[in-house]
């Protein structure tokens, strides 16, 4: 009887999952593994909201994997450590996992490969399994990474993925594969209250529904924050309940301007990552550095705490944090204004916000979080790196009803129309029992001290 066991780490799904597939074709009995090590926690990266939404992705993972004769062995401990128990319990030859790109994941699968190698069991790492390219598979003449979003899209377009992998019909764990309880979302604490549901299941129901309603309409409808009509699939994305290999594929075949315009967005997850893989450091240290003497947390502690708790007399601002603080998710174009303001107008440094993103997003990862903070920063891969979004013509032009404010600053639900991304512009009896704060800096001023710092007038 051969054995082979599968680490599973961000790809927390059955379809189109090569590592699995490798496994079951070379071992008799697979175990599929998921260990809670304490490094994670250690870094800072199992905050509630991620906690929660992981904890649905291992139940359905079991479920799923139940369903299929198997059923997925959980251990707490550090890494290298719980897989060689369970090799040596089980006998396993071989051990698959899926590349990650972060410097915690390279660390981890260095560690993994010494450590197995003296045991004489061989690691199997695949690429492509978190993206839907992998890292590097192209890059362009003379850099190990393509720096410029257009050129890599022009490329990556070109580039024929693999066909997705169906999920495999049984799978046959063996007795000595011991674990413990899967953690469970019910005893997570702090989370949103509109935290989505988590696994593989939820997220392919989430795509199958969305595809039939938003999908074409995806190109028109994706910059509309009161339409929320984009995918919401970073979460699942983020923790591999689904396959972006495969979305991309279901996507084409439906082809037209709204799938590819979706596809286009999957291919900046992709950019990242080939981003990050060669260069981990971008995760804490700027990409390019523009000689920024950010504002750091004590000089600029009121305006941070202003920002954090959506109380900035912006309204769009102040409604993009209030969601994140609600659903644990932000919608991009609020993202972007948000960061934009912290970063610009309260010129402050982009790892703060970065912090506080990571500790409420659902989605929230080291690379796209960190990559997209740089490029709204400046710091990053932007071609207009000086560029500063104003949040109140952001509303005006995305948000032009102000639905989205409303719905997320209630002190402003009886503003009608596009005048509640002015407040400070209603009579002054209005505005006196609206209970909403004055700005807490001017445009004009955030905009020149930016200027200047970046010495540019
Ligand atoms: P859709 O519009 O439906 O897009 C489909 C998928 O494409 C997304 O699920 C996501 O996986 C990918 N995608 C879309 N835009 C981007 C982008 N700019 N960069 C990388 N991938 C993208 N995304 C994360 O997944 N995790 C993060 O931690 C994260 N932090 C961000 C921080 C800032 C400051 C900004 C400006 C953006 C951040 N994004 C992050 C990117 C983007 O905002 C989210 O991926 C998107 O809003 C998720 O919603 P959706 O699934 O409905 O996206």
């Amino acid at each position: 009887m051969t054995v082979a066991v599968v680490l599973f780490t961000s790809d927390l799904r059955l379809h189109d999952h090569p590592p699995l597939h490798a496994a079951l074709r070379a071992a008799d009995e697979v175990v599929p593994l998921f260990v809670r090590d304490p490094a994670v926690h250690a870094a800072g990266f199992d905050v509630p909201n991620r906690a929660a939404f992981l904890a649905d992705c291992l139940a359905d993972l079991d479920a799923s994997l139940r369903e299929r004769g198997g059923r997925l062995v959980v251990r707490s401990g550090p890494v290298a450590r719980e897989v060689r128990a369970v090799a040596a319990a089980c006998g396993a030859a071989e051990v698959h996992l899926a590349a990650g790109v972060t410097g915690f994941a390279q660390r981890r699968e260095e560690r993994l490969r010494t450590r197995l190698a003296a045991d004489g069991v061989a690691l199997h790492v695949h690429d492509g399994v978190v993206t839907a390219l992998a890292p590097g598979r192209v890059t362009p003449n003379g850099s190990d990474h393509f720096a410029v979003f257009t050129a890599y899209h022009r490329r990556w377009s070109r580039e024929r993925l693999r066909e997705p992998l169906p999920a495999p019909e049984t799978v046959r764990v063996p007795a000595a594969a011991t674990g413990e309880e899967p953690p469970s979302r019910a005893r997570t604490a702090d989370v949103s209250p509109g935290l989505a549901t988590g696994g593989e299941t939820a997220g392919r129901e989430r795509f199958a529904a969305w595809a039939r309603t938003d999908l074409a309409r995806y190109a028109d409808l994706h910059d509309d924050p009161a339409g929320d009509a984009t995918s919401r699939l970073s979460p699942y994305l983020h923790f591999g309940a689904l396959s972006p290999a495969e979305l991309v594929h279901r996507a084409r075949a439906r082809g037209g301007i709204g799938p590819e315009t979706f596809v286009r967005q999957l291919c900046w997850r992709d950019f990242h990552h080939q981003i990050l893989a060669v260069r981990p450091e971008a995760s804490r240290q700027d990409y390019r550095s523009r000689g920024d003497q950010w504002r750091g947390e004590e000089e600029a502690a009121g305006d941070i705490a202003a920002w954090q708790e959506g109380r900035t007399g912006y309204p769009l601002v102040d409604a993009g944090m209030r969601q994140l603080r609600h659903e644990g998710w932000m919608h991009n174009r609020a993202r972007l204004v948000t960061a934009s303001f912290l970063t610009k107008t309260l010129y402050v440094d982009w790892r703060i916000g970065a912090r506080h993103f990571l500790r409420h997003l659902v989605d929230g990862d080291i690379v796209n979080n960190q990559l997209n903070w740089q490029w709204v920063a400046g710091t990053g891969t932007d071609s207009r790196p000086h560029r500063v979004l104003n949040p109140v013509l952001q509303g005006r032009r995305y948000d032009p009803d102000g639905a989205y404010v409303r719905r997320w600053v209630p002190e402003l639900a009886g503003v009608e129309g596009g005048a509640v991304h002015e407040p400070w512009r209603l009579p002054d009896d209005r505005r006196a029992v609206l209970r909403y704060p004055e700005p807490v800096i001017g445009l004009a001023e955030g905009l020149a001290r930016f200027r200047e710092a970046r010495g540019r007038r």
